[in-house]
């Protein structure tokens, strides 16, 4: 509901901050509000695309922008609206932003304002421009500029050199135009293959210039449940509360590793680098004859995940990322059991305890062929045929040798 309102008209502050309070109270807390001392990440960035570093939730000042964008583009390419006339607010940011998101390519000149060669003449001869009253500016056609020259009658004032400058480039540019009769002029979104309107692509271009964050691209495709990718997000944005952390802001004395105690608890070293981590990852790894790609000391979250992953077959790719994600969950887990409950698994169970619920998460998973089981089952891959989805009597096979290899391993 929100959306249609917003496409019509502005939504009011108190309206946009009564929703967000909401969002936020559900995603931080599960609850219908929530302090700030909760939020781990700030709205902004929670709101950001997910290749940017955000969970995608809808900006909805932004949204309304977007939204409102979709006026202008109707009033420039469609003029038989009987609305066109009536006189409408635009946001400054909603002028500005159309202004660079549509280039005109000039047919006979009765549809295009201020456009040459595709450029905006605010932006080739800006003194011109602005030496031409706001009115003219608004209503003059490129057809009624170009007739007996009405565009240098209606320049106001004097120009100075630089202003001079520009009329003569101007001037240059506009005896090389030819109107082309009865061909319409034709206006082009720049943002979309289609060269059409689109809303999506209109709001993604507010967040043009933000630099993307390693790793949330493939964390976004990945298959994995939703909890297990929510905290490896947090851990991208290293948003976690690692002892090395809490000890940061004040709230613990020491900052050493709850499995090694030997080192600074950072989410990197708790995850990959830890003796106890990587005595983990072997064990994982060492069956699935991937040994090689075992994360050093010196090695980086992202970087390892990010260059490892490209390493692996293809096909197999989504099967590593689950993997990864989960383990990475589980260890977090570990480590929370290990503070606050003082029990403890040894690597080879915790191993055991990914691996199962490496099996269950497969069959939960939505629209998943399960590729989990071809890195905890190494030999079953031949069964994989082709890249379609795994039939319920595949996983049934899955499983019962699954349960074979466990068996055996006890
Ligand atoms: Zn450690």
């Amino acid at each position: 509901m929100a959306v249609h309102i917003s496409l019509a008209v502005e939504l009011p502050s108190w309206v946009i901050n009564s929703i967000d309070k909401i969002r936020r109270g559900f995603i931080w807390d599960g609850s219908e509000a929530v302090h700030g001392g909760r939020c781990s990440v700030a709205w902004k960035k929670v709101t950001r695309p997910t290749d940017l570093g955000g969970l995608g939730v809808t900006d909805l000042v932004t949204l309304g922008y977007a939204l409102h964008m979709r006026w202008e583009w109707l009033a420039h390419s469609n003029c038989s609206h009987v609305w066109i006339d009536l006189p409408s607010q635009t946001e400054k940011i909603v002028k500005a932003m159309f202004n660079i998101s549509v280039h005109v390519k000039v047919g006979d000149g009765s549809k295009a304002h201020k456009c040459i060669d595709c450029s905006s003449i605010e932006f080739l001869a800006p003194i011109v421009y602005n030496a031409i009253g706001k009115k003219i500016r608004k209503k003059r056609t490129v057809l009624e500029a170009l007739q007996h020259d009405q565009w240098i009658t209606d320049i106001q004032g004097s120009l100075l050199a630089s202003g001079l400058q520009q009329y003569f480039h101007l001037y240059d540019k506009i005896q090389n135009i030819q109107l082309l009769s009865f061909v319409p002029d034709k206006f082009v979104w720049r943002w979309s293959n289609s060269e059409q309107y689109l809303a999506s692509s209109a709001y993604r271009t507010f967040f043009t210039g933000l630099c993307e964050i390693p790793g949330a691209k493939q964390l976004s495709k990945a298959m994995a449940q939703q909890r297990c990718k929510f905290f490896v997000w947090l851990a991208l944005l290293d948003r976690c509360w690692t002892s090395e952390r809490l000890h940061r802001h004040n709230m613990r004395d020491d900052d050493v590793c709850a499995f090694c105690a030997q080192e600074r608890e950072s989410i990197q070293h708790l995850l990959l680098t830890c003796v106890f981590s990587r005595q983990v990852w072997s064990h994982l790894l060492s069956p699935l004859r991937l040994v090689y790609l075992m994360p050093t000391e010196e090695s980086n979250m992202v970087d390892w995940w990010t260059t490892t992953r490209k390493l692996i077959h293809k096909d197999k790719r989504k099967g590593f990322d689950t993997l990864v994600i989960l383990s990475w969950w589980l260890l977090w887990k570990e480590r929370n059991s290990l503070v606050f409950n003082n029990s403890y698994k040894q690597p080879s169970s915790l191993v055991s305890y990914i691996q199962e619920e490496g099996s269950n998460c497969g069959s939960v998973l939505v629209s998943s062929p399960c590729p989990i089981f071809y890195f905890l089952v190494p030999d079953v891959h031949v069964l994989y045929i082709g890249r379609g989805r795994v039939c319920n009597f595949k996983l049934c096979i899955l499983s019962l040798l699954l349960n074979a290899k466990r068996a055996q391993a006890r």
